[in-house]
């Protein structure tokens, strides 16, 4: 993968497309920590370049890349080569890269600012709290043929801190025809986290085990991804940098709900409100797996009445905004969606994220939830309004 580096045409358009060098000049974008460092690396001249940490590792830049240079993995390759750092940075950035260990710490959320400010931690992102719901069946008029069964991805951020997604989406499956396995059996992470955070052997060490366990799982139509940074990780990133290739397609929930039953559909648009709006921020993996614009055109079916969100990276990047020397990049990240909050007044903002959804909701004080949830509250109004829906 890394012989693509030599084709880098010094065109400058991921740097036209990074959102962080937008916000702060200082940083020196992705042609410069990316290919150019790479390079220097090679000749063995490879120290690391001062900011390279600001990297939120959303892969706009790949996206832009007409030739495929892999920039942001090669930045997080650089990453790597940052000197050692102290102490405290090296345990916070190990608990961070690791979370589904940080979810099961009692208390981590609401630790102490003293505390927060010796470990280096955000004082101004709010730390994602494990939310307890609870979740009833849907009911359904339509028997729907069985469409066999699937694999709901329960990636370590939902299972951690939002267990009622979960299952949310498992109902909505299940209505949808599906019979559903939840994987995988093990806790674990795929290891986005510890890749965007300069840690790709690690990355691939904590992806493996969760590779071996989903490919253990044999008779599914798909493995069917919530978080739009695993679903890229699956998908794209363990069988391009790390050859680990699944057996079982990998699909995301919103791709899936694409082909719910017609009746499903036509309920929630008898039931969607006429005097409310939302906002549908895809989140920059998202669109680097599959463009923009999928949400806005489900929610559209459903019948809300949804804009796109206008900014590119919301600035959550995982972890990134958890760390004290990103908060304030991460705050001027969400400016742009603030602002159009503050003048469209949504009731709601809809994103495949858990992180991208605490750091949205904080940054503009609306509630920010999955598709799944939206889509789940949507049909649970259907059933009161029509009894024997
Ligand atoms: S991954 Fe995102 S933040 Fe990092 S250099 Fe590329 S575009 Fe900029
Ligand atoms: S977009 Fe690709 S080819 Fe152009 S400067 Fe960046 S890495 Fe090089």
């Amino acid at each position: 993968m890394w012989h693509a580096v030599d084709a880098c045409l010094k065109c400058t358009l991921c740097v036209s497309q990074c959102p962080v060098l937008s916000v702060n000049p200082e940083f020196p974008g992705p042609k410069a920590l990316g290919p150019e460092w790479f390079r220097r690396a090679q000749a063995g001249t490879d120290q690391a370049m001062p900011h390279v940490d600001d990297c939120t590792f959303c892969q706009l830049c790949e996206l832009a890349c007409p030739v495929d240079v892999p920039v942001a993995h090669l930045i997080a390759e650089h990453k790597f080569r940052v000197p050692r750092r102290p102490l405290r940075l090296r345990l916070r950035d190990g608990m961070l890269a690791r979370p589904h260990v940080v979810s099961r710490i009692p208390g981590w959320a609401v630790s102490p600012g003293s505390l927060r400010r010796l470990g280096r931690i955000a004082q101004k992102t709010p730390l994602p709290v494990r939310r307890r719901e609870v979740v009833s069946s849907l009911k359904s008029s339509h028997r729907e043929r069985s469409r066999g069964h699937v694999g709901l991805f329960a990636d370590c951020y939902s299972a951690g801190y939002d267990p009622g997604l979960i299952q949310k989406a498992s109902e909505l499956l299940r209505i949808w025809g599906y019979d559903v396995i939840p994987l995988p059996q093990r806790s674990g992470c795929c290891g986005a986290a510890a890749y965007a955070a300069g840690q790709p052997a690690l990355a691939r060490q904590m992806g493996r085990s969760i590779w071996v366990d989903l490919n253990a799982a044999t008779d599914l139509e798909a493995i069917v991804t919530l978080n739009a940074t695993c679903d890229g990780t699956l998908r794209d990133e363990w069988p391009r940098f790390f050859g680990m290739r699944l057996n079982t397609p990998v699909v995301p929930f919103d791709e899936l709900a694409g082909e719910a039953p017609n009746e499903f559909w036509e309920a929630l648009q008898t039931a969607a409100p006429t005097n409310a709006s939302w906002i549908a921020h895809t989140t920059c993996r998202g669109k680097v797996a599959r463009g923009d614009g999928h949400l806005v055109t489900l929610f559209r079916r459903a019948g809300f009445n949804v804009q796109p969100s206008d900014t590119a990276c919301c600035g959550a990047g995982g972890s990134y905004a958890f760390k004290a020397e990103h908060e304030d990049t991460a705050q001027r990240l969400s400016d742009q969606l603030r602002q159009q909050a503050d003048s469209e007044r949504p009731i709601g903002i809809i994103t495949d994220s858990g992180t991208c959804a605490i750091h949205i909701e904080h940054a503009t004080r609306v509630v920010t939830r999955h598709p799944a949830h939206w889509l789940y509250e949507q049909w649970l109004r259907c059933q009161k309004e029509v009894p024997n829906s």
